[in-house]
């Protein structure tokens, strides 16, 4: 791995050739925002880099990129500063580099969250209660009490919030972002459009040239599926959260009930989805790819992908002997991915989001001719 001070050195140093270039222009936010610029600061560079969205046009279009002696390659520099943004701004910071971003790593802290929730479930309630078949309203807490449901899972959620918090306020200031200019309406609406139509997806309308330099809407297609399926899934939760607190209705739910209807439609949306994202990451070119943010990538996928899995074998198994066990390890791998939220590649979502809004902000600034 490259020092960081080596790192932001030659992301400058490239973008500066860029700004001379500029065939690149129309591509993508990116290239707006550097023309903005003389100068790139590491702020700056944090900033360009969560504007990439790896779409790789630039790199198979540049007259530099490699052998070409200037050895040009933007998907690739920006992807090892964002890999760099995930783990400056999350807190522990060793968390990022022992969990986040080492298969290993990650697999062996996703064994041991399931390990806890079965030994809880084996050894607590016992093998009676774990290999039993339960029926009904309140099966699942049969197995697992709701409060060893909720209160871990609400106490991992905040501790996840507030680092999201402290590193999102850190990352808006060192890109030069003011605070007053977090009121501004217009900038979160124009960048929650372009989160929610994910505009940037699609490339112009031909694609992006991934997972080789030929045009294609595959990674749309399944990025799509796997952004609009996680929020079905979440949906389906608040929902069910909603018909227990406020209803008093306890799941197991019919399967023709929203919450069961959201949840199942979400999972296969996000089985799909995180299916296909691993399946164009193994064919991918690895030429402007950053090992690094390789990694980040397939730990997170094969989390979704496995918490909707695991997810779904419980719906489908819920009136029978092995519900207990796959609903232990269900909950094992949603925690896991839960805990790993802010040292995963979930940051991308919070810290994409956040430069579409100074993006949004400064494109505004700049129409107003400040
Ligand atoms: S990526 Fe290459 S072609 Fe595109 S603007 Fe930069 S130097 Fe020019
Ligand atoms: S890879 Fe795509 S999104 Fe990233 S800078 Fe190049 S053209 Fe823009």
């Amino acid at each position: 791995m490259r020092p960081v001070t080596d790192l932001f050195q030659e992301a400058e140093r490239q973008m500066i050739v860029c700004n001379a270039c500029r065939y690149c222009e129309g591509f993508c936010a990116v290239f707006q925002a550097m023309e903005l610029r003389r100068q790139f600061s590491r702020g700056d560079l944090l900033y360009l880099a969560n504007l990439c969205h790896d779409c790789r046009a630039c790199f198979y279009a540049c007259q530099y990129a490699p052998p070409h002696e200037f050895d040009i390659n933007i998907p690739k520099i920006l992807a090892q500063v964002r890999a760099e943004t995930y783990e400056q701004y999350a807190w522990p910071r060793r968390f990022a580099t022992l969990l986040g971003q080492s298969r290993l790593g990650g697999a062996l802290f996703t064994l041991l969250c399931i390990a806890v929730v079965l030994g809880f479930v084996l050894l607590v309630r016992g093998p009676e209660i774990a290999f039993g078949v339960h029926t009904g309203e309140g099966a699942f807490y049969r197995v697992v009490p709701h409060w060893a449901m909720a209160i871990p899972s609400s106490a991992i959620s905040t501790y996840g919030l507030a680092v999201f918090a402290v590193g999102l306020l850190r990352f808006w200031r060192d890109t030069g972002g003011k605070l007053s200019e977090l009121r501004s309406v217009r900038a979160f609406l124009q960048a929650t459009k372009d989160v929610v139509i994910l505009r940037y997806l699609d490339g112009g309308g031909e694609g992006c040239n991934y997972p080789h330099q030929d045009f294609s809407s595959s990674r749309r297609v399944f990025h799509h599926l796997t952004f609009y399926g996680f929020l079905l899934a979440f949906a389906s939760t608040t929902l069910a959260m909603i018909y227990h607190y406020a209803l008093e209705r306890e799941a197991p739910y019919p399967l023709t009930h929203p919450v069961v209807l959201l949840g199942t439609a979400g999972g296969i949306m996000l089985m799909l989805g995180t299916a296909g994202l691993l399946w164009l990451k193994r064919r991918s070119d690895r030429m402007p790819a950053d090992a690094r943010m390789l990694e980040l990538d397939v730990i997170f996928t094969t989390l979704l992908f496995l918490t909707a899995a695991s997810g779904m074998l419980t719906l489908a198994v819920r009136e029978t002997a092995a519900m207990g066990v796959t609903l232990a390890i269900h909950l094992g791998i949603s925690g896991a991915l839960l805990f790993l939220a802010p040292y995963s590649k979930f940051a991308h979502a919070v810290y994409r989001s956040t430069a579409l809004v100074r993006f949004a902000i400064e494109q505004q600034q700049n129409r107003a001719g400040h």
